[in-house]
């Protein structure tokens, strides 16, 4: 059920894949810091987790959340996501792509449509849903867009080429956002996490789990809400002069 915003200078945050994992965590951080929040899920059947979801942040944050499913693969669905955040709160100041999909497999057994899934949901979806979100912004003459880009889209990962093609071309989609909206005080920010405890790194094989804290110069598997406070600080006005940037979250993973 919408709700109408309490003011109407309350900034709104847009977050795709927000029902659970990192997105639930970054929705809950600027939920926190006093933004109107969208929980984007990826279809009717997660719908009653997002709205649920959406509900609990209202009540116990006092603001505005609603939840809207859409494939943000699917430009039609972007489009009606966009027309829900329109009627729905009527203005958008923080977007985040946080969807995000793996299908892994080495190079050699890759199927094209697995390639190509990773590609639209990872990195087709990001430029479907800042170039809705940046027309809006650029007439606000203010904006966040963060994106949820991966330590793998810089260095690369074996059995990963459609992920890491996918984060690295977020990683490219992100500073041209920055060069070309800046002058409008729009900033465009990718975040590379390491390895986050979430549903996407449960699934792993437990032979690509093994030995992996030992990888990590903290020893540890990061939490979603980690990750969260890097982007409520991307998205607030503290992090103005920051833009184009790659911020890696990853407990020194990447050393
Ligand atoms: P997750 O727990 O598997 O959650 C993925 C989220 O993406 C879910 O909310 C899911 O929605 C949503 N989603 C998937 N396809 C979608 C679509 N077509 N349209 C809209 N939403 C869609 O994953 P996570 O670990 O939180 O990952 C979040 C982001 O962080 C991803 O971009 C991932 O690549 C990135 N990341 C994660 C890690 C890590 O270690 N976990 C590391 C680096 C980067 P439903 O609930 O509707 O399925």
């Amino acid at each position: 059920m919408p709700f109408v915003p309490d003011t109407d200078t309350r900034r709104v945050a847009l977050v795709t894949g927000a029902a659970r994992g990192i997105g639930r965590a970054v929705a809950t951080a600027l939920a926190r810091d006093g933004f109107a929040v969208v929980v984007n899920c990826s279809g009717e059947k997660s719908l009653p987790a997002a709205q649920e979801f959406a509900d609990e942040l209202a009540e116990t944050y006092g603001v505005p959340a609603a939840a809207c499913a859409a494939d943000v693969s699917d430009a039609d669905a972007v489009d009606t996501l966009f027309a829900f955040v329109a009627d729905t709160y009527g203005r958008l100041d923080v977007l985040v792509n946080n969807a995000g999909i793996t299908r892994d497999g080495s190079l050699l057994r890759m199927s094209e449509d697995d390639f190509d899934r990773v590609i639209a949901v990872n990195l087709k979806s990001a430029f479907l849903t800042s170039r809705r979100a940046a027309k809006i912004m650029m007439k606000q003459r203010w904006g966040r867009i963060i994106n949820m880009a991966s330590i793998v889209g810089v260095v690369g990962n074996a059995g990963q080429a459609n992920y890491a093609a996918s984060k690295a071309g977020i990683i490219g989609l992100t500073k041209t956002i920055a060069r070309e909206f800046g002058a409008r005080h729009i900033t465009a920010n990718a975040i590379a996490p390491g390895f986050i405890a979430t549903d996407m790194t449960a699934e792993l094989p437990e032979k690509m789990l093994a030995g992996m804290n030992d990888r990590i110069a903290l020893k540890r598997m990061g939490k979603p809400e980690e990750v969260a406070e890097l982007a409520a600080f991307l998205a607030s006005d503290r992090a103005a002069y920051i833009t184009g940037q790659v911020i890696g979250i990853d407990g020194g993973m990447s050393l």
